[in-house]
């Protein structure tokens, strides 16, 4: 079996969606199709959710029809009888003006899930009762019952020994050849609706394809494939055919937008291939992920994660920082939900470089508790792989460099934003 992903970009359409029923019908193995929300719709969710957390119920419901009418638009250009389109998502909407009317905003984590997931299932119960008008028999599976998670909402780690038994279970092929279900989404043991953190469907899609044993994952996305930079960024980019593994996993560390940093493990420890195919071109063939690759990359890789802050840390009693401060430090940045892109120490300070978002301020607050701390923000890490003088000079060209790090073939410059 094979497993498909379709990402937002993919779904927000009606073109898009009669698209997935082209590509689709022309797979004839088993196939698992892992789906995520249309377009915008998570940002729109949480906006939904915010108001909804402030107790705002009318202007919660008000924001849900805006995103009921661009379902609704979608629905109307896909379906010639109108009633199968809206049978299939009126009923998601009625329950979520159910929870909101009924509800009462606690704990935000929490609510986050089960309000926010509804946009997943809504778009798979879409494009699943599209594919069956296609004569593209297919069945629809709640994910909410098949990952299980723990309970850390918002970025809940899947437990794969008990999603195995229940996606096994679920999707054994013997009632359809192809299943549509949910990226993003799973639940915890009690079944209280989890998400997997914000652009989490391909780690889904890596996930089942891994407890599945498929034969291959394939990623389709509105690129030709994986490029060696960001052409929004930087000129004359070029699509990299073959990456290994750890190739990857680099790229999505250093802030590649491609890939779900969290996607390769489950694939890297089956051996399955990922496939970043272009949705736009369903013949092309793409880049492929794998364990080893016939042609080494020959062309230096750049990537720019922008938005980044510079925090240094200093103890206050002038004593040495490595050992236990190094630890107390990385607790703190990881209780707020901080990613380090870089580490830097010295004697007596260490510095760390990391996503400028909104549980900045919290961390910083923690750590002057306990250290002298001071911060850069408007910054960008800019990561080169297999780099030369040449490439180097052109891309920091009039650049304030603060940090720099340099091994063999990679280098890494932080830079203020221009
Ligand atoms: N819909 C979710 C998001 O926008 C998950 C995903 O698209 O991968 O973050
Ligand atoms: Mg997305």
């Amino acid at each position: 079996m094979k497993v498909y992903k379709f990402g937002g970009a993919s779904v927000r359409s009606a073109e898009g969606i009669r698209n997935i029923v082209n590509i689709v019908s022309k797979e004839n193995d088993n196939l698992f199709i892992v789906i995520s929300a249309m377009g915008k719709t998570t940002n729109a969710m949480e906006v939904v959710l915010d108001f909804f957390m402030k107790a705002e119920h009318e202007s919660a419901l008000q924001k849900l029809l805006e995103v009921e009418s661009f379902h609704y638009d979608i629905v109307d250009q896909l379906f010639d009888n109108k009633t199968i389109g809206i049978e299939t998502v009126k009923p998601l909407f009625d329950e979520l003006r159910m929870i909101i009317r009924e509800g009462v905003g606690d704990d935000y984590d929490c609510w986050y899930d089960r309000l926010v997931s509804y946009g997943e299932l809504i778009s798979t119960r879409i494009v699943s009762a599209f594919l069956n008008e296609s004569a593209v028999n297919n069945l629809w599976l709640d994910m909410r019952g098949l990952l299980v998670t723990d309970s850390n909402f918002r970025e809940a780690n899947v437990r794969m020994e008990e999603s195995q038994i229940q996606l096994q279970k679920a999707a054994d092929f013997s009632k359809s050849r192809i299943y549509i279900s949910q990226g993003f989404i799973g639940a915890n043991i009690k079944g209280d609706p989890t998400t997997l953190g914000r652009e989490g469907s391909d780690y889904s899609a890596a996930v089942v394809g891994n407890l599945l044993d498929a034969e291959s994952v394939s990623i389709w996305k509105d690129v030709p494939g994986i490029l060696n930079a960001d052409p929004r960024i930087f000129e004359n980019t070029v699509l990299i055919p073959e990456l290994t593994y750890l190739d990857a996993v680099e790229l999505a560390f250093s802030g590649a937008q491609i890939i779900h940093p969290k996607t390769i493990k489950p694939l890297e420890n089956k051996h399955i291939p990922l496939y970043v195919r272009p949705f736009g071109s369903p013949t092309e063939t793409g880049s492929v992920i794998k364990a080893t690759i016939d042609k080494p990359i020959d062309v230096p890789i750049l990537i720019l994660r922008k938005n980044q802050v510079l925090i240094t840390i200093r103890p206050r009693d002038f004593s040495f920082v490595l050992e236990e401060s190094l630890s107390k430090a990385f607790t703190v940045l990881n209780k707020h939900r901080l990613k380090v892109s870089l580490i830097q120490s010295s004697a007596i300070s260490i510095s760390v470089c990391v996503d400028n978002t909104r549980y900045l301020s919290g961390a910083l607050d923690e750590l002057g508790n306990e250290f002298k701390v001071s911060y850069n923000d408007g910054l960008e890490l800019l990561t080169i792989r297999g780099l030369n003088d040449e490439i180097v000079k052109k891309t920091t060209l009039g650049r304030n460099i603060l940090l720099k790090q340099r091994t063999r073939r990679s280098g890494r410059f932080l830079m203020k934003e221009i």
